[in-house]
C-alpha cells in the first residue's frame, strides 16, 4: 500500500502536494517525495521518513512548478530502502518523465528479466521501475499510445500518476485493485489515492476512475481514454482498503468505509452470545466497527486502550522485531476501566496474530478479566499478490492454524471472526462482485507469475 497525489494548476503546486502528502500519511510511512515540472524539467525530492522529516519549507521553495506528483510509501515489492523510494523520474529521447505507483504487479520479475536482456541496467529493486523502462521504452511523443503498449505487458495492480512535459496522467489497472480518484479545484485537477486528499486541499470529488482508464490532463483540459472495453465487467477493487487501510472519512468505489465498518460491527454482534461487560476498539481502524457492535449489542463502548499517535501503523512495519516493538510502543491498556472487566475487544483483521498477541497480554496485565476477541473480517489465508505486504502465506496465522489454534496463540478467551457472506454484504447489495477478497478465499483475480518471495 501506497498513497498517490498528482496535480495539475495553473499555479505552484509544491505546497498542495505537501499537504495532500500528510492526508495520505497512513497509506505510507517508510518514504516519501514529490516531484514537479517547473516548464523546462522534473525537480524532485524524496526521502526515508515521514513526510515532516522529509521536507522543509526551503525544499518546496526549491520545488517550483504546475504540476507535480508526489507518493508516500512503504515496502512491498523491493524492501524498505532509499533506491526504491518514489517518484522515480527520468530522461529519455530528450523527454522528461515521472511515475509513482500503488500496487504490485505480479510479472515484475519476468519483465525485469526481459528488459536486462535488452542491456536496461536497474537501479531499485521496485517493480515500479519496470513500469518505468517499459513506457520509456514505448514512448515517443504519445503518452496514450505508449500505455497502451505497457498496460499490454504489465499484469496485476498499479494506480499510477504519470508527469510528462506537457501533461498529467493518472492510470488505474484492468481491476482497478488500488483506489484512485478525480478531483476539480477551480481550473486544477486532482488525482489521488483517497477522496479525503482532495477534500483537504479544497477540491471536489468528481468520481472514481474506471478499472482500465487512463485519464489525461493537456492543455488545461481532461481527456479519458480506455485501455480496453473488456475492462468494464473486470472491476476487482480491494476490499481490505474498507477493512483496514483506507481512512475513515474515505469513500472508494461508491462504498463509505466508515459506513462499511460500522456496518461490519453491526453484523458481527448479531450471531454473537457471549457474556461481556463493555466493547472496546483496537484504535483507530477498530473504531468504527466498534461502534457498529455496541450499537447493535447495546453494550457500553469504552476507550480502554490509549493510543500513542506518534507511531506509525505497525502492520506496515517492515521487520517483525519493528512491528512487535511497535505494538509495545503504540498501544496503553487503562488499567483503571479494565479491572475485573470482560470485554469485547473488536479489531479489523489479524494478518499474522503477533499484534493481538501482545495485545491481549497486556490488557490481561492491566487487569481485564476475560477477553472476547471479535474479527469484522474473515481469517486472512492467503497471500495478496497486489499491493499488501502479506507476500509469504506461511507468515498467515489463519493457513496454518483453527480457529481454535489461534484462541489458544492469541491468549484470548473467546475468537470470532465475520464470515466472507457477511463481510460482503456490508458493501451493500449487487457490489459484492466488484471487490477482490482473494485473501480470505485463495480466488486470485490475476494469477501471479513471478516466483513467490521468500520471506
Ligand atoms: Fe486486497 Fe486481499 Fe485482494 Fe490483496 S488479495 S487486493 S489485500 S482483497
Amino acid at each position: 500500500m501506497c498513497g498517490i497525489l498528482g496535480i495539475y494548476s495553473n499555479k505552484n503546486v509544491s505546497k498542495e502536494l505537501y499537504y495532500g502528502l500528510y492526508a495520505m500519511q497512513h497509506r505510507g510511512q517508510e518514504s516519501c517525495g514529490m516531484a514537479v515540472h517547473d516548464g523546462k524539467e522534473i525537480n524532485y525530492k524524496k526521502d526515508m521518513g515521514l513526510v515532516g522529516d522529509v521536507f522543509k519549507t526551503h525544499d518546496l521553495e526549491e520545488l517550483p512548478g504546475t504540476k507535480g506528483i508526489a507518493h508516500v510509501r512503504y515496502s512491498t515489492a523491493g524492501g524498505s530502502h532509499m533506491y526504491n523510494c518514489q517518484p522515480l523520474v527520468g530522461t529519455l529521447r530528450k523527454r522528461n518523465l515521472g511515475l509513482v505507483h500503488n500496487g504490485n504487479l505480479v510479472n515484475a520479475n519476468y519483465l525485469k528479466e526481459m528488459l536486462e536482456e535488452d542491456g536496461i541496467m536497474f537501479s531499485s529493486k521496485s517493480d515500479t521501475e519496470v513500469i518505468l523502462y517499459m513506457l520509456a521504452r514505448y514512448y515517443t511523443g504519445d503518452i496514450v499510445e505508449a500505455l497502451k503498449l505497457t498496460m499490454d505487458q504489465i499484469k496485476g495492480a498499479y494506480s499510477l500518476v504519470i508527469l510528462t512535459d506537457d501533461e498529467l496522467v493518472a492510470v488505474r489497472d484492468p481491476h482497478g485493485f488500488r483506489p484512485l480518484l478525480l478531483g476539480k479545484k477551480d481550473d486544477e485537477y486532482i488525482f489521488a489515492s483517497e477522496d479525503c486528499e482532495i477534500e483537504i486541499l479544497g477540491g471536489k470529488v468528481i468520481r472514481d476512475l474506471e478499472p482500465g482508464e487512463i485519464a489525461v490532463v493537456k492543455d488545461g483540459e481532461l481527456k479519458s481514454y480506455n485501455f480496453s472495453n473488456k475492462c468494464k465487467t473486470m472491476k476487482k477493487s480491494c476490499i481490505f482498503e474498507h477493512v483496514y487501510f483506507a481512512r475513515n472519512d474515505a469513500t472508494i468505489d461508491k462504498v463509505n468505509v466508515y459506513e462499511f465498518r460500522v456496518k461490519s460491527g453491526e453484523i458481527l454482534s448479531q450471531d454473537d452470545d457471549v457474556k461481556a461487560d463493555m466493547v472496546v476498539p483496537v484504535p483507530d481502524s477498530g473504531w468504527a466497527a466498534a461502534i457498529g457492535y455496541s450499537n447493535a449489542s447495546g453494550l457500553p463502548l469504552t476507550e480502554a486502550l490509549v493510543k500513542n499517535r506518534y507511531v506509525g501503523r505497525t502492520f506496515i512495519k517492515p521487520t517483525q522485531e519493528e512491528r512487535e516493538l511497535g505494538v509495545k510502543i503504540k498501544l496503553n491498556p487503562l488499567s483503571r476501566v479494565l479491572q475485573g472487566k470482560s470485554i469485547i475487544l473488536v479489531d479489523d483483521s489479524i494478518v499474522r496474530g503477533t499484534t493481538s498477541k501482545q495485545l491481549v497480554k497486556s490488557l490481561r496485565d492491566a487487569g481485564a478479566s476475560e477477553i472476547h476477541l471479535r474479527i469484522t473480517s474473515p481469517p486472512v489465508k492467503y497471500s495478496c499478490y497486489y499491493g499488501i505486504d502479506t507476500p509469504n502465506r506461511s507468515k498467515l496465522i489463519a493457513a496454518t492454524k483453527s480457529i481454535e489454534e489461534m484462541k489458544e496463540y492469541i491468549g484470548c478467551d473467546s475468537l470470532k471472526f465475520l464470515d466472507i457472506d457477511k463481510m460482503m454484504s456490508a458493501v451493500g447489495e449487487g457490489n459484492e462482485f466488484k471487490f477482490c477478497k482473494a485473501c480470505f478465499d485463495g480466488n486470485y483475480p490475476v494469477k501471479k507469475i513471478d516466483k513467490e518471495d521468500e520471506e
